[in-house]
């Protein structure tokens, strides 16, 4: 097999005994982007110069014996909201176009001490907002399975590039679900962990309360492997919560005889594509005759308030994040203004496309007094009769399972001019965001033409451990990982 289309678990072993090395597997991913990406468009920027350097860094590294990790000489991207020193890190934005970070994200400097390979930064939809990456103000982003289509988002980027072997993992970005509904979009492995779980230091803020880093990957083992790696306590980050990480990987095999799972009647409801739903019922009766125990009877009784709520929130913080992006302290300025009012309101509109401009008059508006009672205060505690429903399911079920996104991966154009269309795809993925809860979304199938289906695994909070195993133990009942489409016949 050639070495980008290996998993990041096989690749770690193929390099611990000295079969191949970091330079070596470097060069073919770096020789992969060259062959595919042109046509995927996964890649803002590709540093290959530096990738080869940190390579040849990793296998002196093992030479030595040094400080040798798993991870120590294996190729990565990441979304390109995560500040990385030196390199563009620019949110798809034309406001942060030639911004280079000053510091390391605490996720790249992890990486970096596991001896990790960062090959470059993935295309997104701008500051994350949205669903298709179709909001990226630099170029579209390709779903490996079928060009026609939108790859998902808003990390589009980086699980087009798992799905196309450009990358053997990735990191993105979740604030109400752009990990996993990408990933089930793409036919990969994308896991949202606990709010708190991974540190959001150097992550470029959309909406704080809700934003979490974490892994997209081909296969479980490779997520629990980059999970182990990216998650724990950073003081720089006050939201970070300090308890253990366990190892992830070594804990994936136990039995899940017995294990009670929900299935919430809310999540199967109208607007599911039948074919999502027959995957994702196949994949329960998987689980049941595997001895884990069913329960049809569960409800999330709030789920329809969800997205409401969450546009809410989401815009609110965005609005206040986004204030920074003013034409003075970094990033973008307008040309030509009078006066420093007018260079405020030149730089703000040609610096920021459509989408992120709905946001912030719309969180503005959500926040502003008056509305404030009605609108945000709402909202919030909303948020909390959500995270209530979850907390009541789970006083019985150890994980709750459900489709990721109510479609497969959508048609380019089909819901770009269309903003409540697009927010609708994400309504099974928000309430997750909204509770804080950690949950992955893992191939179940395919449709009749073709696309990946994605199965959501939700976890009690910092229960990753148990998603894991789940996750992993219905991989190997399902047998959907792992597989990825045959690119060679659609680039040429
Ligand atoms: N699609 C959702 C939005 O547009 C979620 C985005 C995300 O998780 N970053 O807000």
């Amino acid at each position: 097999m050639k070495l980008y289309n290996c998993s990041l678990e096989s690749l770690g072993e193929q390099l611990a005994k000295g079969e191949i090395s970091a330079v070596e597997l470097t060069r073919s991913l770096l020789e992969r982007i060259s062959a595919v990406d042109d046509v995927i468009g996964s890649y803002l920027t590709v540093d290959a110069e530096g990738a080869l350097v940190q390579a040849e860094a990793a296998d002196l590294r093992r030479r030595q014996g040094d400080n040798v990790t798993r991870l120590t000489g294996i190729p990565i991207a990441l979304k390109d909201l995560i500040s990385t020193v030196g390199l563009p890190t620019t949110c798809a934005s034309k406001m942060l176009a030639s911004y280079r970070p000053e510091y390391d994200a605490t996720v790249v400097s992890r990486l970096r001490q596991a001896g990790a390979v960062i090959t470059g930064k993935l295309n997104m939809d701008e500051f994350a907002m949205g669903s298709s990456t179709e909001n990226s103000a630099f170029q579209k982003t390709c779903n490996p399975w079928d060009l026609e289509r939108v790859p998902g988002g808003s990390s589009g980027g980086s699980t087009a590039a798992v799905a196309a072997a450009t990358a053997i993992a990735t990191l993105g970005s979740d604030t109400g679900g752009s990990i996993r509904q990408p990933a089930s979009f793409c036919g990969v492995v994308g896991m949202k962990p606990t709010y708190g779980r991974v540190s959001r230091y150097g992550l470029i803020a959309f909406a704080s309360s809700l934003d979490q880093i974490g892994p997209v990957t081909l296969t479980v083992a490779d997520s629990a492997l980059l999970l182990g790696v990216i998650a724990g306590y950073d003081e720089r980050d006050s939201t970070s919560v300090d308890t253990p990480v366990v190892d992830y990987y070594k804990n994936l095999k136990k039995e899940i005889n017995g294990l009670k799972v929900g299935l919430p009647l809310e999540y199967l409801g109208a607007g599911l594509d039948p074919e999502v739903e027959t995957a994702v019922r196949l994949a329960c009766s998987q689980l049941s005759a595997a001895g884990a125990l069913i329960d049809e009877s569960v409800s999330l009784p709030h789920t329809d308030y969800a997205v409401a709520s969450y546009y809410l929130l989401a815009t609110a913080e965005a609005s206040s994040n986004l204030a920074r992006y003013d034409g003075v302290k970094y990033g973008f300025r307008a040309e030509g203004a009078e006066g420093l009012l007018e260079m405020y309101k030149k730089t703000r509109a040609q610096g920021f496309g459509d989408e992120v401009k709905r946001r912030i008059m719309l969180g503005t508006y959500a926040l502003s007094s008056g509305y404030y009672d009605a609108y945000y205060r709402k909202a919030q505690q909303v948020r909390t009769l959500i995270t209530r429903d979850f907390d009541k399911v789970f006083a019985d079920c150890d994980v709750i399972v459900a489709p990721v996104c109510p479609t497969p991966a959508f048609a380019f154009g089909e819901k770009i001019d269309d903003p409540l269309a697009m927010y609708l795809s994400d309504i099974l993925t928000i309430p997750v965001n909204l509770a804080g809860l950690p949950a992955i979304s893992v191939p179940c199938g395919f449709t009749k033409s073709g696309l990946p289906i994605g199965l959501q695994i939700i976890a009690r909070p910092f229960a990753e451990e148990t998603l894991l195993n789940v996750a992993w133990q219905y991989e190997q009942l399902g047998g959907w990982c792992g597989r990825r489409p045959e690119l060679e016949k659609k680039v040429g």
